[in-house]
């Protein structure tokens, strides 16, 4: 077993864990005592890996960006997760979590929500199975996201908002929760990234890590070689960063390097860089480095980027931070924006602000021109033109 896999008490060294009031127990160790097993059957095999193919779009292509490369001066491959079904690598995770719902006899899904791409992914795949979904998104959010609010209703799905707190994020995965609680029997509920109490991030993590096992296939036709120098991604909460890191984690000649959004600067109170702010402490349901007041209120985060508006990360990212197996970055908007726009005008793709983050990180490596570099582009930047603009 790698050193980097979650154990048996769901654990990544000091982090992860459930911590969960006493309710929720009989879903969550419904789940942990099921996953595994109902992911390991032919059946889910066979229909997890058949829509991946026809629904999804995978294999998603790597592609060596040669103008990028020339800028750089190294080998630039970007992982093209933007090209997925609904436009970003959220729905690897949905998918496997609705097929896995289906065959624990649940009914009905429950899901949180930022920005809406994982409320628009966690719409689309109820559509297509006919389960009945409910999304929670702070009040402010469903302001700010009209689009996908508009996507998410059109598939069916019913939008509740979060009016508690900041009424952002965490404040509609608290809501969540407590939903998931109240409809123990009927519902599951699917978390968006690599975080929440065991098994979650060790669940998610697998059904993402089909990213870094197509980037595998992909870099040994292309080159000969099916190791990088370098892997990229970003990192909210951490699911493609998971996805992207999870089949070179034990290869440690491959570098990971991991962007987290600084905002205005790591120093500036506008921040959403966790390593590097943050502290251990326990947010939905897992212990993991958060951002913390000394008396351990959670900290508002900031990023221009509404999916790494997150003030925690998931316990694997916690880990390999720890244990130094990542070096983790923090990109700050103007960074990322930059970025964006160099992509656009150098390889004709727009991609998401997030994904932005990982851009920015090339400059800042000291790579080679015989060096590889995989970039996990995770989503595009359709959602984000009018941020686009208004920076220009
Ligand atoms: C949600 C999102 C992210 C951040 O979530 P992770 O769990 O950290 O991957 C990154 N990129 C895109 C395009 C997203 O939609």
């Amino acid at each position: 077993m790698s050193k980097y896999s979650v154990n048996e008490k769901g654990y990544y060294g000091n982090f992860g864990g459930a911590f969960i009031p006493e309710m929720l127990y009989p879903n969550v160790e419904e789940l942990r005592q099921n996953y595994l097993r109902i992911m390991e059957t032919p059946d889910f095999q066979e229909e997890f890996q058949r829509l991946l193919i026809d629904y999804v779009g995978r294999p998603t292509p790597l592609f060596l960006a040669e103008r990028l490369s020339e800028k750089y001066n190294t080998q630039i491959f970007l992982k093209r997760e933007d090209l997925n079904h609904t436009g970003a690598h959220k729905v690897n995770n949905t998918l496997g979590q609705i097929l896995l719902a289906e065959r624990l006899g649940k009914k009905k899904i429950v899901a949180e929500t930022g920005a809406g791409q994982h409320g628009v992914a966690t719409a689309t795949m109820c559509a297509l199975k006919g389960l009945e979904c409910i999304v929670y998104m702070g009040e402010i959010d469903i302001e700010r996201q009209a689009p996908n609010v508009a996507r998410m209703k059109m598939l069916g799905a019913e939008v509740r908002a979060a009016k508690s707190g900041s009424r952002t994020l965490k404040d509609a995965t608290n809501e969540a929760m407590r939903h998931w609680i109240n409809n123990p029997t009927d519902t599951h509920y699917i978390i968006g990234s690599v975080v929440g109490p065991h098994p979650y991030p060790d669940m998610v993590a697998r059904f993402q890590s089909v990213i870094s096992a197509e980037i595998r296939k992909q870099l040994l036709e292309k080159t000969g070689s099916e190791l990088p120098d370098y892997v990229l991604a970003c990192v909210g909460g951490g699911s493609n960063a998971a996805g992207v890191f999870y089949h070179f984690l034990d290869q440690e000649e491959v570098k990971i390097v991991a962007a987290e959004a600084a905002g205005w600067g790591v120093e500036s109170g506008k921040s959403a860089a966790t390593t590097f702010l943050g502290k251990p402490g326990i947010l939905h349901g897992s212990k993991s480095l958060l951002m913390q007041t000394v008396d351990g209120q959670v900290v508002e985060p900031h990023s221009i980027s509404a999916g790494l508006d997150y003030p925690g990360i998931g316990p694997l990212h916690a880990h390999l931070w720890e244990t130094k197996r990542a070096e983790f970055m923090a990109i700050t908007d103007k960074d990322a924006m930059e970025a964006g726009f160099e992509l656009a005008k150098l390889e004709g793709i727009i991609p998401a602000i997030e994904s932005s983050h990982a851009l920015a990180a090339l400059k800042y490596l000291p790579t080679t021109p015989d060096q590889k570099v995989v970039v996990g582009l995770s989503g595009r930047g359709d959602k984000d033109l009018a941020t686009y603009m208004k920076w220009m």
